[in-house]
């Protein structure tokens, strides 16, 4: 087989060659790619790859009708809504990398916690000017209430974080699992949720469901010393009402990863300008273990495939 990589992983050539050798000591080809490639290129690796492997840059159907032999799609990435849905129909599966950056995700949702709760950036400001601390008192997380929105594998690491600072769990989901009940999240309705919590994080997907989930009328029920994390994804929360919460003080800060656009973020966007908001430009998933964890799940995927039994399969499953 030749598989073929479009994009680049995130870690080095040597550490990528090492977890390919199970394929390649069995005579496949491996094709590694360290730069981003223009669609041209694409279209010119594509041609003889039984096998893609790609991240999170959308792939187009070109690109997979110029591989008249490709067969599987190892996606290093959680998402697969950049794969066209052409896999479906050709039956070239698709594999994603699931839970790759879990406690990466779940690590920086409370490096935002506490930049905000302890005015990290301020302290940082006020020391570099030979300042003191006046104005900078911050807020513990012991016995906060902590609003998980969106129990999954994410939302339960964060669970188990908080619990271990001493927060009181509550969360809403689409759905309330056992899992997350014995970590000790205690179930609401997402209205009481954001009229109870001290912190509300969120870790949905986007879906229609989910787009706008906390818009104006639920960012007004918070309370007004009660911050907001958002690490899911932009189109989760109104930006515009969330800044002007921010900015009138309805509510006491912010932490976003994630905003509508990939970053970069147009200098007009509302929370680059919100009061006492912790900003990251889509770092959350990126730590140099989940990157070498990411490949590994690539790797792993294409000799599932390959031995008969997927594991990962998200599309093309006949
Ligand atoms: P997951 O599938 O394990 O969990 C998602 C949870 O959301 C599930 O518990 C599900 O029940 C819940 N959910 C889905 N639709 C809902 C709805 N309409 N209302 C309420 N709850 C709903 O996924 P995960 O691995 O925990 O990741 C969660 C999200 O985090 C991803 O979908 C992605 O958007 C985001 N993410 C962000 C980064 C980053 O770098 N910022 C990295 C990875 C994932």
């Amino acid at each position: 087989m030749r598989i073929v990589m479009l994009e680049p992983l995130g870690v080095p050539e040597s550490t990528v060659l090492e977890l390919a050798k199970p394929l390649t000591a069995l005579g496949h080809e491996f094709v590694f790619c360290d730069k981003k490639l223009s669609e041209a290129e694409k279209l010119e690796r594509a041609k003889n790859a039984d096998v893609f492997v790609v991240a999170n840059s959308p792939l187009s159907e070109d690109v997979i009708l110029a591989a008249p032999d490709l067969k599987m799609i190892s996606v290093g990435f959680t998402g697969v809504d950049h794969i066209p849905a052409l896999c479906n129909e050709k039956g070239i599966l698709v594999c994603n990398a699931q839970g790759y950056c879990t406690d990466a995700v779940a690590e920086l949702t409370f490096g935002l916690i506490l930049a905000v709760y302890r005015n990290i950036l301020p302290c940082h400001s006020r020391t570099k000017e030979s300042g003191v601390k006046d104005g900078l008192v911050g807020n513990e997380l012991r016995g906060k209430a902590l609003g998980i929105v969106g129990t999954g594998a994410i939302g339960n690491r964060v669970a188990e974080i908080g619990k271990a600072f001493g927060c009181k769990l509550i969360g809403y989901s689409r759905t309330e699992r056992e899992e997350s009940k014995q970590i000790g999240i205690a179930y609401r309705s997402l209205d009481d949720l954001m009229k109870q919590a001290d912190i509300v994080t969120l870790h949905t997907p986007l879906t229609p469901e989910t787009k706008l989930l906390i818009n104006e009328e639920r960012i007004g029920m918070m309370k007004q010393n009660a911050i907001l994390v958002n690490v899911a994804r932009g189109g989760v929360v109104d930006s515009k009402a969330l800044a002007e919460a921010l900015n009138s003080g309805k509510i006491a800060g912010a932490g976003i990863d994630v905003f509508e656009n990939e970053p970069p973020v147009e200098g007009d966007h509302p929370l680059l300008h919100a009061t006492n908001t912790v900003l990251t430009p889509h770092v959350a998933f990126a730590t140099e273990e989940s990157m070498v964890r990411r490949c590994g799940m690539v790797i792993d995927n294409i000799t599932a495939w390959l031995d008969g039994k997927p594991i990962n399969v998200k599309m093309g499953m006949k």
